[in-house]
């Protein structure tokens, strides 16, 4: 008959250690990169940093909603002429060879391209890529619930 007082009690009590050194341990959802800490706009600086770290990932740049040259939202920027890429035909018509406009509609939340030579858009994969991101920078930029939903 073995009486073995209880003398393990210790090991009951002690705390218990987990560290989760996971991805969200390691990025907190609101971290800012110390490139763009100087940003007035903090929503801007976040999601900056983390379409960076998502790029870095394999996120393709042309669906970011954020510019890194710029520093800017993706409709705040997409009008200059370094968002012309001939090579991609990102904001080119081929047919005309030359740049298109771009117009942002902040209320509505839209965006438009158009040639300022054959006054289309090109509808093709490229084109449809600019538009969509420009609408989902206006919607980021918009939405107070940004912060919220992560
Ligand atoms: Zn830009
Ligand atoms: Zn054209």
């Amino acid at each position: 008959m073995s009486t073995q007082p209880h003398s393990q009690l210790s090991q009951a009590v002690l705390p218990l250690r987990r560290n989760r050194r996971d991805r969200l341990a390691l990025h907190p959802a609101d971290h800012v990169d110390a490139r763009y800490a100087d940003l007035a706009d903090r929503r801007l600086a976040i999601t900056l940093s983390t379409e960076d770290r998502d790029e870095e990932n394999g996120l393709d740049p042309m669906e970011r909603t954020t510019c890194r040259t710029h520093r800017r939202w993706l409709h705040q920027c997409v009008s200059s002429p370094l968002h012309v890429i001939i090579v991609t035909g990102h904001r080119w018509c081929r047919d005309c060879e030359c740049a298109l406009t771009v117009a942002v509609d902040q209320l509505a939340g839209d965006v438009s391209l158009n040639c300022p030579r054959c006054h289309r858009a090109p509808d093709n994969r490229a084109t449809r890529q600019v538009i969509r991101a420009v609408r989902a920078s206006l919607a980021a930029a918009a939405d107070p619930g940004f912060q919220m939903s992560m």
